[in-house]
């Protein structure tokens, strides 16, 4: 089985590279296709990495920097769109259980379509929400909770202001859940949403939102189960899967051997669940707790354990 492999940049062709050795050593028999990152008029190139994709058809990716407030479009961003992976899920499981929750979050539209303009001395953003995209992503969410036996759906948003654009997705998001009377649905302000996942994540089992609330909630709810460093994520679409961890290059800890791999080794298994091979996923999930319950921590973690004795341990737990 062929799968893309992009390292990414900052800390992405370590935990990526840790992420490659545990798949491996679960007998998943996976043949890589690596594409190095490549620039081309000053931006990361994605021609070669669409031309893998659309042949692989599954993709495990490591974090890409974005300059901030200026340059080049996100390369990840960009790559959502063309292979059309509109559905970001973001699992959020913290290794004692209490927190279990998984966020949907639409990948898009909402304010990433990356519509800005500049009129005078101010700067305009457009936010498209359309009947199609929340259609999608609702449904995906719904089937989503029905496959993975999640008992209710909670939409997010912020229909008291943004009446047009959030009312849209809230009237959606009732109409399905009026199909799936099997699940319970409610829904929540984005505000309120986000203080009572800190208060009470256990109210919570799946949230589906739009692009920019679901981008800053799960980084939320990964803050919640122990940091961005244990938090995986997967990109779909009909077609294509693109597997990557929540966090993004981190280039403070690029090159230290002081990273945490779990979330890039998470993004893995959930790659692997997706191709069929739950055996595989499994032995890497039970090896993380097991590391995890002896005390073998990361330093995100409080832990004395570097990134590459963190990956030895996890393959000699498998
Ligand atoms: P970040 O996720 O890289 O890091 C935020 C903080 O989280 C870090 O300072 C660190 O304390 C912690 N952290 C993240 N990953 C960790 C890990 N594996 N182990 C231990 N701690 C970890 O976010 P940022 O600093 O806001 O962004 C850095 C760059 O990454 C930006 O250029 C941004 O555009 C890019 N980014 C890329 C992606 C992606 O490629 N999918 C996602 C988010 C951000």
């Amino acid at each position: 089985m062929k799968v893309t492999l992009i390292k990414g940049d900052g800390i992405g062709p370590e935990v990526i590279g840790a992420a490659q050795r545990v798949i491996d050593a679960t007998g998943a028999d996976i043949e890589w296709e690596e594409i190095p990152l490549e620039f081309k008029d000053n931006a990361p190139a994605i021609d070669g990495i669409l031309e893998s994709i659309r042949k692989t058809k599954i993709c495990l990716k490591g974090p890409i920097t974005t300059p901030v407030g200026y340059g080049f479009t996100s390369l990840n961003v960009s790559l959502r769109k063309a292979l059309s992976l509109y559905a970001g899920v973001r699992p959020a499981k913290s290794f004692d259980g209490n927190i279990d929750i998984v966020i949907i979050r639409e990948n898009t539209e909402g304010l990433y379509t990356g519509i800005e303009f500049s009129v005078a001395s101010s700067a305009c953003a457009i936010r498209t929400i359309t009947k199609e995209g929340s259609e999608r992503i609702i449904r995906f969410a719904f089937e989503y909770a029905r496959k993975n036996n999640r008992k209710k759906v909670t939409c997010v948003h912020k229909a008291n202001i943004l009446k047009l654009t959030c009312g849209l997705f809230l009237k959606t998001a009732k109409e399905i859940a009026s199909l799936y009377p099997d699940i319970e649905f409610e829904d929540r302000l984005v505000d309120n949403a986000s203080m009572q996942l800190v208060k009470k994540p256990e109210d919570f089992d799946l949230i589906v939102t739009t692009n920019l609330f679901g981008d800053i909630i799960s980084d939320l709810c990964a803050g919640i189960i122990g940091g961005l460093g244990v938090a995986p994520g997967a990109n779909i679409g009909d077609n294509f899967a693109v597997f990557e961890p929540v966090h993004g290059s981190c280039p403070k800890y690029a090159g230290l051997n002081i990273a945490n791999p779990i979330a890039a080794i998470l993004s893995g298994s959930m790659m692997l669940k997706y191709l069929k091979k739950a055996n595989c996923a499994e032995k890497i999930e039970k090896a993380i707790s097991s590391i995890m319950e002896k005390g073998i921590l990361p330093k995100d973690w409080g832990g004395n354990y570097s990134l590459a004795q963190i990956t030895e341990e996890i393959i000699n737990n498998l």
